[in-house]
């Protein structure tokens, strides 16, 4: 039997026996499908919301518990609800992509109407520490999922960004700011051959705060002067808000970067649109109570 390493997230419960698995990866390849992982054993009490890493080793498992930490405590202005007991808070300059990028790639998606404004292509980067509780993205928190970036993914991406329909690039993961390599490195093809015809939006797990203290690596602010919308801040499942546009939780804001830089402060998008009802139920019950009378 192959090494397996597995990403597990406690779900509230008691006992190791009813741990949601997330997602795992074999050798190089994610596999992600999640399902309940009941055979890892019953005997070990887990604190609620604990994330996880399971390592298989033929018979045996070794289970490192990976602790979230408030390595900031004592700093402020660190951005709207943080910090938070649910996701690690770093000091500025603590993850650099120097030291924590693999330059991999989980996934790239093109023609897309979801990940921001217009019609896009999305490149899901590699590794993230955060560990927000119930991340939607949890399997590739690790730096060495998914696959190396490639000179022909990157012109695959051009490619298709020269589609006159697409409006532009989103970069998400992972945690794009600490996979600045290899975003830098597109950002800069990308102004080369498009000029700003093509806009580029950026998800975070920092604050725009975290990413303006003092200290903060250089490189993170390099590739900011290249982003356009910037959807900034962990996501707390506790202020989780399915209304919102392009967010999960409400201490998330959709920034728009150059005017945040040129005033010092965060400025909100200004075509912001939050729904103020939840259509898809509202059409789900429609339809329900519809069955049957045609
Ligand atoms: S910052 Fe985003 S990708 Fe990272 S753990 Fe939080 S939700 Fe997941």
């Amino acid at each position: 039997m192959s090494r397996l390493r597995m990403a597990l997230i406690a779900n509230g419960s008691k006992t190791l026996s009813d741990v949601k698995l997330l997602g795992c990866i074999v050798g190089d390849s994610l596999r992600c499908t999640p399902f309940v992982c009941s055979d890892a054993g019953s005997a070990r009490s887990v604190a609620p919301h604990t994330a996880f890493v399971l390592e298989c080793v033929n018979e045996g498992y070794v289970m490192a518990e990976m602790k979230l930490h408030d390595f900031a405590a004592n700093e402020t202005d660190r951005g709207p609800f943080i910090p938070t007991k649910l996701a690690n808070n770093p000091r500025a300059g603590q993850w650099t992509s120097e030291r924590l990028s693999q330059d991999m790639v989980a996934d790239y998606k093109r023609f897309l109407m979801t990940d921001g404004e217009g019609i896009r292509c999305s490149l899901y980067v590699s590794g993230c520490p955060f560990h927000c509780k119930d991340c939607f993205n949890s399997s590739i928190w690790d730096f060495k999922a998914g696959h190396e970036y490639t000179q022909a993914l990157e012109d695959h991406i051009i490619e298709d960004l020269a589609q006159p329909f697409v409006q532009g690039i989103t970069y998400l993961g992972g945690e794009p700011l600490l996979n600045t390599r290899v975003l830098l490195r597109l950002s800069k093809r990308i102004r080369s051959e498009f000029g700003h015809d093509k806009d580029i939006w950026c998800w975070t797990g920092y604050t725009w705060e975290e990413l303006m203290r003092p200290g903060e690596s250089q490189d993170k602010m390099e590739l900011l002067s290249y982003v356009d919308i910037l959807v900034d801040g962990r996501y707390i499942a506790t202020l989780h808000d399915s209304l919102l546009q392009f967010r999960g939780s409400r201490n998330q804001r959709i920034l728009d970067v150059p005017q945040s830089l040129a005033q010092g402060a965060p400025v909100q998008w200004s075509k912001l649109h939050d729904q103020e009802r939840f259509i898809p139920e509202i059409y789900g019950q429609e339809r329900a109570e519809g069955e049957g009378k045609a």
